[in-house]
């Protein structure tokens, strides 16, 4: 018990420091550029890994430097890359980050994320049919997310589904996951115009929904529990919650209990933010066990 398998996209973080943001057609000098692995799958994949899981990580890269930075990034932690891809045609994934006045937009070109299909998880299949748990997310095409988890749940695997960015997802797959993890706007986008009383009732998987600060929100016996998150003051809130569902898949696999495994997904997501950098402000397992004393 200790397999997480990551089928996810894998991303370069491009980020520009501004005093402004341009406005069309303008052009002038910024103040520094940063250059960091992410996207969803790799960043939930460092999480787990940084606190203890044994972590295998699927997906597809380019034959690029942005490639090669990512491989060995993954490496570093000890994540099993054996199933990542390379694709000869298109280029790693990036995200082109403006970060000025206070805030930041982003524009994500997919990149070889794009090529993660069907053949990319039956290829994976041995690494996948030894993990305890699975993990997902929605920055990869919605048709491999929906194949993964039918296969998953064929062959009864636990899939845990974090649905982020928000996007409408077919009920039929998500009634076989086992955890979905929305904030509460994905959650709206999942199940528009129905509340979240009825949601909590009807819904199959077991939901855990991120509230920020506040915590997250699980349905227990069909009511909505809170486990409150910790008080601290954030630096920086990239990856919070991809910090959450990889520290709450560590743990899960582990064999703690949903609320265990909440209080110490809330505790590193606590403690990612108050460092700078989605995959450095993550926390290793002594700094979360000292946290949380
Ligand atoms: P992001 O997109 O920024 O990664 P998200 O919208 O997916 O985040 P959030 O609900 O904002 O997810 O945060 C995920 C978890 O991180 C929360 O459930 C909580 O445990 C922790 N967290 C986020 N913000 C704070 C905060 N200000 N103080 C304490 N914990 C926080």
């Amino acid at each position: 018990m200790n397999n997480i398998v990551v089928i996810g996209s894998c991303n370069i973080d491009l980020t520009v420091l501004a005093n402004k943001r341009p406005k069309a057609g303008e052009t002038f000098l910024g103040e520094g550029l940063n250059t960091s692995p992410g996207g969803k799958g790799a960043n939930q994949a460092v999480a787990a890994a940084k606190l203890g899981a044994h972590v295998t990580m699927v997906g597809c890269i380019g034959q690029d430097t942005y490639g090669d930075m990512m491989l060995k990034n993954l490496k570093q932690y000890g994540i099993d890359t054996t199933y990542l891809v390379r694709r000869d045609t298109v280029p790693t994934g990036t995200a082109h980050i403006t970060l000025a006045e206070g805030d930041n937009s982003i524009i994500v070109i997919l990149g070889a994320n794009a090529t993660v299909d069907e053949a990319v998880v039956d290829n994976a299949w041995p690494a996948i049919a030894k993990a305890d748990l699975v993990l997902l997310q929605n920055e990869i095409p919605l048709a491999t997310i929906g194949y993964a988890i039918t296969r998953c749940a064929d062959a009864n695997i636990p899939v845990l589904l974090n649905p982020a960015p928000a996007a409408s997802l077919n009920s039929a797959w998500l009634d076989k996951v086992t955890y979905l993890t929305p904030n509460e706007h994905e959650l709206s986008a999942l199940y528009p115009g129905v509340s979240q009383e009825e949601v909590l009732r009807t819904v199959k998987p077991q939901l855990l929904i991120t509230l920020g600060k506040r915590g997250v929100g699980y349905n227990n016996k069909g009511t909505l529990s809170i486990v409150p998150g910790f008080t601290v003051t954030p630096v920086d809130t990239t990856g919070a919650g991809d910090t959450f569902n990889g520290a709450f898949a560590a743990a899960i696999v582990r064999g703690e209990t949903m609320e265990q495994a909440i209080r110490y997904g809330n505790a590193a997501a606590a403690l990612s933010i108050q460092k700078l950098g989605a995959q450095e402000g993550m926390p290793f397992e002594d700094e979360v066990a000292t946290f949380m004393k």
